[in-house]
């Protein structure tokens, strides 16, 4: 069976700890590799040499910098094809997905990070006497800790810009699906980043995350996951003075008025509740559609849900794939047990599949509850998976304390062709990135990010090569 191994210093090596944890084939519920599970030492190995690259590839100069990077994007789309299957295999998503969304979006995040850090610049600011301006600084050795929801497309999103900003980093992806960033390990090496520069520490959260979270000599700490996992590493972190940037959970409204474009809406509200098994961030898990359309919606949608393959991941008929581990499967079948205890009608779904040659694989049929009030915990918390509410509202008051009556602000959708009230929504709703008329729509040069407990601090564009610099200001006097 394949071992993993960890990427330090330059070298493919195993765990000073010796010790793996099973990676398993979701579309098929059996293990096929193992990865390190590594400890404090190996981190302690990894900021070492961190440490020691830090000065020359600070020094670096950035034109040189940004030729890395793009060497490792042209890498990544070269293999396409192989990273594309071993993401689908690791995580359980449709292999036409990955390599539509997943890989071509990691080769994109160091291209674009290997652009944008040749536009960067600094303020300066002019007094009667004097100048001030403002030096911004890689930081040192930053850790960057990632989930198994879109593993290389989030792993990447934050390694390229710490990356071009001059920093060294010590990465931790997502045990649960780590294989694509082991191969990225294989291809920053035959790319030539200097050894020391990125280095790949696999793990799980405690023996990795929270050690890396504690370490006083890793002076930056980029986060996504779960708002639980933040918490703690604001905990441990925050009296150290690290710097943080925490993207956290989400349970997005997607609104829709009856003024919509019908059709567009429609088959968009296919994607943003049921993509990548509804395991995305952004995807919109709670429906409010206005009264007037509320039955035809229900209808339209229900039938068209319905017509989704759920499948195993290589099929090329397959829309909806496999959901990522037993104990996601479990809970988010779990969730479905309490809307059901909490009045909610099961529409369409509702429960697992198996299909035939995958009997053993997770799977769950999209799933869509009506009958729920929005302040239920079905509506409140997040459940990250192929499951959808839909509730009917009357007024844009009405809607708008519907949408913001969660402790998330990751993302919101609004549907309809009345341009005011869409701009006097988007100022009223509580999240860091409003669609209208559209959903995971991305710019890279715009911030990303939540509120409320959906995040601290921003990424994206020139926000996330701020976040990876320390500014310092210099002042001359004439
Ligand atoms: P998670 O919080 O369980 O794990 C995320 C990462 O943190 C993993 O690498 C894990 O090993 C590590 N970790 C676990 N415990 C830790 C600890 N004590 N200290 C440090 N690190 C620790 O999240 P998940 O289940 O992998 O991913 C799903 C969650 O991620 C959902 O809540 C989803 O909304 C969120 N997410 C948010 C965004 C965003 O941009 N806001 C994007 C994708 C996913």
């Amino acid at each position: 069976m394949q071992k993993l191994s960890n990427y330090i210093d330059g070298k493919l090596v195993a765990p000073k700890s010796k010790k793996y944890i099973d990676l398993f084939n979701p579309a098929k519920g059996s293990v096929y590799a193992q990865v390190p599970n590594s400890s404090m030492k190996d981190v302690d190995i990894a900021l070492k040499a961190a440490s020691k690259a830090f000065p020359n590839w600070a020094n670096t100069s950035i034109n040189r910098r940004a030729k890395i990077l793009n060497k490792i994007a042209d890498l990544i789309m070269a293999n396409l094809d192989r990273l594309a299957k071993a993401e689908s295999k690791d995580n359980g998503k449709p292999v036409s997905l990955a390599k539509a969304v997943d890989i071509p979006r990691s080769a994109a995040n160091f291209r674009f990070f290997a652009h944008a850090i040749t536009q960067f610049s600094s303020e300066s600011h002019e007094m009667t006497d004097a100048i001030n301006y403002t030096l911004r600084q890689p930081i040192g050795v930053v850790g960057t800790i990632s989930p198994w929801n879109l593993p290389l497309y989030l792993f990447t999103w934050k390694i390229a810009p710490a990356l071009a900003a001059g920093n060294t980093v010590i990465a931790k992806p997502s045990e649960v699906t780590p294989m694509t960033a082991f191969l990225l390990s294989e291809i920053c090496i035959e790319a030539g980043l200097p050894k020391g520069v990125l280095n790949i520490v696999h793990g799980d959260g405690i023996n990795v995350g929270a050690e890396m979270s504690k370490h006083p000599k890793i002076k930056a700490i980029s986060f996504t996951g779960s708002t639980r996992v933040g918490q703690e590493i604001a905990k441990v972190a925050a009296p150290m003075f690290k710097k943080l940037s925490l993207e956290m959970g989400g349970k997005n409204p997607n609104i829709i008025f009856a003024d919509c474009n019908y059709e567009k809406m429609l088959d968009t509200t296919i994607r943003s509740s049921f993509a990548n098994q509804g395991q995305i961030c952004l995807c919109g898990s709670r429906i409010f559609v206005e009264k007037s359309i509320f039955n035809k919606f229900k209808k339209d949608f229900v039938a068209k849900v319905n017509k989704l393959i759920v499948g195993p991941p290589n099929k090329k008929t397959t829309n909806i794939g496999a959901i990522v581990s037993k104990p996601h499967y479990e809970k988010v079948l779990s969730y479905i047990e309490l809307a059901k205890k909490e009045g909610g009608k099961i529409l369409t779904g509702g429960k697992s599949i198996h299909p035939k040659g995958h009997e053993n694989g997770w799977y769950i049929a999209p799933t869509i509850i009506e009958g729920l009030d929005y302040n239920c915990r079905t509506n409140q918390e997040e459940i990250f998976g192929p499951v959808v509410t839909i509730m009917p509202f009357t007024t844009e008051e009405e809607v708008l304390t519907f949408a913001n009556s969660t402790e998330y602000g990751l993302a919101s959708t609004i549907w309809t062709e009345n341009i005011s009230r869409a701009n006097r929504m988007a100022k009223q709703i509580h999240s860091g990135i409003v669609w209208i008329n559209t959903w995971m729509m991305r710019d890279l040069r715009t911030p990303f990010g939540g509120v409320k407990n959906s995040g601290v601090g921003r990424e994206g564009g020139f926000e996330a090569l701020r976040f990876f610099t320390e500014p310092k200001n210099v002042c001359i006097q004439f």
